[in-house]
């Protein structure tokens, strides 16, 4: 591949591109949104029907792989971009890199960092979601799942497991009878956590390693009532790319770019 050319911004506004999803991209939008000198457009995948929308400029569908994203890059003038995207939403976080890279504009990788254990807490740490299926059946028999819609229909097959399986969006079509869909987003409290479990006497938790304050609560209603938690470890981090775990550190590294000469 030939050494890229470096973006340039418009008459001394840089522009920013958020890959979004998440609590941090939102934060990172409505702080570079009060820069004059800053134009945020922050992207989202359109898999929720009624998103939490991000100050500024938003636009909305998949770019059509890293090729498409390069394109799109080029054509909006984009001068950094931000993958602030979930810690799970593996496929982007690759095309970021690859378009970036491909078009020379600078790339960070924003993301929170992951949950650790304390005293008294029983996790089940797995590789992956198929990890998660496995293990499951010996772990319990009522399911609090919080692992997404997405992952949903690879529990499916646990026929006599009963699942709580806490969405956003409800999947397309009906869902069998061991599974009864929660339709919520969070955040939640300790309080209604144990509430939830304690009315539906589940016995073992599923999760992602998300990460963060905003559903975090599970983790500790788990803790007290001793439940196990199965936790399903993050996808492996890109090598190549440059990483900050929080807002501040984004806004410091693009404030460093932007005060690097063209
Ligand atoms: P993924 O598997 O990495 O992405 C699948 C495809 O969706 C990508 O190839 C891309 O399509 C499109 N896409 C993803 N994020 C996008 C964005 N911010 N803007 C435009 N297109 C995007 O991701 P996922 O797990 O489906 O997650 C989708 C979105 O939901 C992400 O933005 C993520 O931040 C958010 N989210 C995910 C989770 C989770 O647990 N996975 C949880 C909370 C929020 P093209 O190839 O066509 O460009």
């Amino acid at each position: 591949m030939s050494a890229p050319t470096p973006r340039s911004g418009t008459a001394g506004r840089r522009r920013v591109l958020i890959l979004g999803g998440t609590a941090e991209a939102r934060a990172l939008a409505a702080r570079l949104a009060d820069e004059p000198a800053t134009t945020v457009i922050s992207s989202l995948a359109g898999r929720v029907a009624d998103p939490r929308l991000p100050v500024g400029e938003v636009r909305i569908g998949g770019f059509g792989g890293a090729p498409g994203l390069a394109r799109w890059l080029s054509e909006n003038r984009i001068d950094a971009v931000v993958d602030a995207t979930h810690p799970y939403a593996a496929r982007m976080r690759v095309a970021a890199v690859d378009a970036a890279a491909t078009v020379g504009v600078p790339h960070l990788r924003l993301e929170r960092p992951g949950w650790s254990a304390r005293h008294g807490d029983r996790w089940h740490r797995v590789p992956d979601v198929d990890a998660a299926v496995r293990a499951l059946p010996a772990l319990g028999r009522r399911v609090l799942l919080t692992t997404g819609r997405q992952s949903l229909p690879a529990f499916l097959p646990l026929t006599g497991l009963w699942f709580l399986a806490r969405v956003v969006d409800a999947p397309a079509g009906p869902v069998p009878a061991h599974v009864r869909l929660l339709r919520s987003r969070g955040p939640y409290t300790v309080d209604g956590e144990l509430d939830l479990i304690r009315a539906h006497r589940i016995d073992v938790l599923v999760t992602k390693d998300s990460g963060g304050p905003l559903t975090e609560a599970k983790l500790a209603a788990a803790r007290r009532l001793g439940l196990p938690v199965l936790m399903i470890d993050r996808p492996a981090a890109i090598a190549s790319s440059t990483a900050v775990a929080t807002v501040e550190q984004a806004l410091g590294w693009l404030s460093a770019r932007h005060a690097q000469p063209g």
